[in-house]
């Protein structure tokens, strides 16, 4: 079981992302202005004023930053959106380069927004009426003839694999449940049926770009587990499933 890194690296990380990001932007504001100062000679003393003011807003940013995440909470400034659709993608290929694992980095990832999402749900939790669960159609035994992508319930609950977990879960909690055979496919399905939460269970890398592609809706992501290697019979805990569901019925 890959552990996702401590809320203490990941702050690590987000400095050095944001930094890097906030220096280059102020370097390169810096630069023009400094270009064009030839032509009015005070843009010297602005662009430093500029330079000044964005690191010092960096600076802030870093604060609210830090307080949103120990918090788990969003502040006034939707950290969530900003740290999974801006900063993701930079902090990734930053920290592989320093040394970083990207699946315990994706996961850590997944696991802010999962925190960030059940708290912000739980305050009005009884608005949760409609409730998603998407799987990857990998999920189903590879050998199996009867077609849960088209609908699930072509399922005949024989126990081979989780899909029948699924079903039977149905019957103790109210929620829609969908196999997916990808994003086009996914997207559809929420656009079809507008949940106001949605169970994602994919692969490190699916459920980032699910995450990063639905920001605006309430995605817990769930890790799947790969016994056959990714994208063949894969599965995934029942429970922890079930855990996400209790928590908001
Ligand atoms: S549980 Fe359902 S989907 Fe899975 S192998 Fe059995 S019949 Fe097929």
């Amino acid at each position: 079981m890959i552990k996702p890194y401590s809320t203490l690296t990941i702050l690590f990380i987000l400095y050095l992302t944001g930094g890097i990001m906030g220096g280059l932007f102020a370097a390169g504001v810096f630069t023009v202005m400094t270009a064009f100062s030839r032509y009015y000679p005070p843009l010297r003393d602005y662009a430093v004023y500029a330079f000044m003011a964005i690191m010092a807003l960096g600076g802030v940013y870093a604060i609210i930053l830090t307080i949103s995440v120990i918090l788990r909470r969003e502040g006034i400034i939707p950290t969530r959106k900003v740290i999974i659709r801006y900063m993701t993608k930079f902090a990734d290929s930053l920290a592989r380069r320093i040394g970083f694992d990207s699946n315990r980095l994706a996961r850590s990832f997944i696991m802010l927004n999962n925190d960030y999402v059940e708290k912000t749900l739980k305050k009005d939790r009884k608005n949760i009426k409609r409730v998603l669960i998407l799987l990857p159609h990998c999920i189903q035994l590879a050998s199996c003839v009867f077609k849960v992508t088209t609908n699930v319930n072509n399922c005949r609950k024989c126990g081979k694999c989780v899909i029948s977990s699924f079903l039977r879960m149905s019957e103790t909690f109210a929620f829609d449940m969908f196999v997916s055979t990808g994003g086009t496919m996914a997207r559809f399905a929420v656009k079809e049926r507008q949940p106001d939460l949605i169970l994602a269970v994919a692969c490190e890398k699916d459920l980032m770009s699910g995450i990063k592609d639905t920001l605006g809706l309430a995605v817990i992501g769930i890790l799947n587990r790969q016994p056959n290697g990714p994208c063949y019979n894969t599965t995934v805990d029942p429970e922890a499933v079930e855990a996400v569901l209790k928590n908001f019925n």
